[in-house]
């Protein structure tokens, strides 16, 4: 076949491909037009889960009678001035409605301000029609009807109504979160509706539409982030440790205002929380990065979603610093769910056990936990070769830390004998003043306007994590030599960057370095480790590398190293301790980041407002 120019119609199909996935894609580019428009109000209306109809209506600024020709056209955009290294809207490629209309029957009415009548154009199928009079508002409609007629194959790829429908909420909600001035509808036969109303474009009226997206549960259990470094700023708010998803689902990113799902934000977010949750739960963030436009690549992929920073490191840093930071500083606090659960359960006629419903984060967390048999350290992959060495104090780490602890078994009558009268200052401290310990494990402690329930087994494993930690990453760790070296061959880049990265990892006990070109020589590897597959190792650590120019892995692995040992060496349930001991724990709590959760993510400890108890007891 000779070489021949495709038709118009055929590239903007071609494009569609690309930018026009599914219905939720469609009203994904028509909202971010209307918000390039410069709208206060957005109603979206979907039938057949999109695939029948998609109707965008705004109160933007209109398309001028003589341009809306243009604005079906391929590559006409009126977003774009001059540099492409300096993006401020949300469009720029021109290249939405020529794709839509290329594989659907697209029309759009429009009216300008100083406009005296709207006009409308059809495109169907790449079809175009002549403009008419019509009649609307200020303002546009874009209305796009049985999409992907025109390009059955795709058509056949479509998950259904309900799953359509509910990618077409995710997307607005994704967007509304952006944008708190403007008000946003999304209604039709197929959904129920969604009514955002406009709130307003400060940290308060940011926060109020997060709530309204996710539900007020969330700030509830949020810490705020804000934070700048070397011209990026990023704000936002991460949820607590104790309140968590099973899924990343819940985390929403944005550069400049743009919605994005990106790798290393993920990552970073992944490496802040790494400490303070198991592996397989995932915070609940909204973050917003602003920076330079020019420092930040927006055009990777056709649906805008992809961004590439001019310096990853930077940002990474900023993320995870700004993180670990913020839940530092929240100190120690239980998720408010945990404590509402607890209410729910007691309530009069409550059913035993009964659970408060999906809202709640560690409940379900916990129900999860228990099903998978829960983390055990002997199986942990990690787990060093003497564990039952380290189980006794002789070898392990937890050696001093369990001293503090350690002060043999008690009668029970001591623990009564030795409640005296709280003091002020103590019923003035985050987690009060100790009155009981009951069932050998909860310590039950007074605030002025609380009961504190304690999980004395949780919150001293984590204290002893925490020290282990700090021992762990203030002096060099040990190693164990290797035998014979063991031999990594790896990609000449990823071979460079270990070595460029040598000195750190000595610090944390693996010693390699270059053998000959595109491979490594390991010489000594962490004690902790134990057995550990170094091969894998060494290409983890070069792909954390390349991808973070950081050595999180290792760490990483050593932190969860930590936790095993840890949850080895802290105080059982079932001891018994003196007054000083569970007033002891209290404060080292209140004075240790993220001891509010255990090492496992469970909350070590719950509050109840004395005002929830005097209700609860229908005194109030
Ligand atoms: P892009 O958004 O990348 O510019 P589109 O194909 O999505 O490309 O839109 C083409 C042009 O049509 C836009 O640049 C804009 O001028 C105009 N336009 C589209 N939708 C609207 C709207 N809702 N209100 C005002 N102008 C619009
Ligand atoms: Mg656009």
């Amino acid at each position: 076949m000779p070489i021949r120019q495709l038709s118009e119609t055929m590239i903007n199909q071609i494009a569609a491909g690309e930018v026009i996935e599914r219905p939720a894609s469609v009203v994904k580019e028509l909202v971010e037009n209307a918000l390039d428009a410069g709208a206060s109000r957005v109603e979206i209306v979907t039938a057949g889960g999109g695939l029948n109809l998609i109707r965008v209506t705004d109160d933007g600024s209109g398309i001028p009678e003589q341009e809306l020709a243009l604005a079906i056209a391929r590559h006409c955009t009126s977003k774009l001035s001059d540099s492409i290294h300096d993006i401020r809207s949300l469009g720029f490629r021109g290249e939405a409605l020529p794709s839509i209309g290329s594989v659907a029957r697209l029309s759009i009415r429009s009216r300008t301000a100083g406009g005296d009548s709207a006009a409308e154009i059809g495109i169907d199928g790449g079809r175009v029609s002549a403009v008419k009079p019509a009649a609307a508002n200020r303002g546009t409609t874009v209305e796009v009807r049985d999409l992907f007629f025109a390009t059955p194959a795709r058509l056949k790829f479509m998950k259904g109504e309900r799953a359509e429908s509910s990618a077409t909420s995710d997307v607005v909600k994704r967007i509304a979160i952006a944008f708190p001035a403007v008000r946003f509808t999304l209604a039709g036969a197929d959904r129920s509706t969604l009514e955002l109303p406009a709130t307003s474009d400060t940290p308060e009226g940011r926060l109020a539409r997060v709530a309204q997206v996710m539900g007020k549960d969330f700030p509830d259990n949020a810490i705020a982030i804000d934070a700048a470094r070397e011209g990026v700023h990023l704000a936002g708010h991460v949820s607590i440790p104790s309140y968590t998803r099973a899924n990343a689902l819940q985390q929403y990113a944005y550069v400049n205002g743009r919605p994005v799902r990106d790798k290393l934000i993920a990552g970073a977010i992944r490496g802040a929380f790494a400490d303070v949750l198991p592996r397989d739960r995932h915070a609940v963030t909204v973050l917003f990065l602003s920076l330079d436009p020019s420092t930040v690549d927006v055009n990777v992929h056709p649906a805008k979603a992809d961004v590439r920073f001019r310096d990853p490191g930077l940002v990474r840093g900023l993320i995870v610093g700004a993180i670990r930071e913020a839940l530092a500083g929240a100190g120690i606090r239980a998720a408010t769910t945990g404590a509402a659960g607890m209410m729910a359960a007691f309530r009069p006629g409550a059913a035993p056990h009964s659970h408060p419903g999906p809202a709640n984060g560690h409940r379900s967390y916990e129900a999860a936990y228990r099903a998978s048999g829960g983390f055990d350290p002997l199986r942990s992959a990690q787990r060093p070769l003497d564990m039952d060495e380290a189980r006794t104090p002789r070898n392990g780490f937890a050696e001093n830390e369990q001293a503090a602890f350690d002060t043999g078994p008690l009668a029970s009558a001591d623990v009564r004998a030795g409640m005296a009268e709280p003091t002020e200052a103590l019923l003035g401290m985050v987690l009060g003043a100790a009155r009981a310990q009951v069932h050998e494990n909860y310590i039950v402690a007074q605030t002025r306007d609380s009961l504190v329930i304690v999980d004395q087994h949780a919150a001293h494993e984590r204290l002893v994590y925490e020290a282990l930690k700090n021992a762990l990453h203030s002096r060099a760790v040990p190693s164990q030599m290797l035998l014979l070296p063991e031999i990594v061959d790896l990609p000449e880049e990823d071979a460079e960057r270990l070595a460029m990265h040598s000195e750190t990892l000595a610090k944390f006990g693996l010693g390699l370095e270059r053998f000959g070109p595109g491979a490594v020589a390991v010489r000594e590897t962490p004690s902790m480790l134990g057995e550990t597959n170094v091969q894998q190792l060494v290409r983890d650590l070069a792909d954390e590398i390349a991808d973070n120019d950081t050595v999180e892995t290792l760490k990483d692995r050593l932190d969860r190293i930590a936790a095993t040992m840890a949850c080895h060496g802290s105080v059982r349930s079932g001891r018994l301790l003196k007054a000083e001991e569970m007033n002891a724990l209290l404060r080292q709590m209140e004075a240790t980041p993220g001891s509010g959760t255990c090492n496992h993510g469970r909350p070590t400890y719950i509050e109840l407002k004395l005002a929830d108890i005097e209700r609860l007891f229908g005194r109030r």
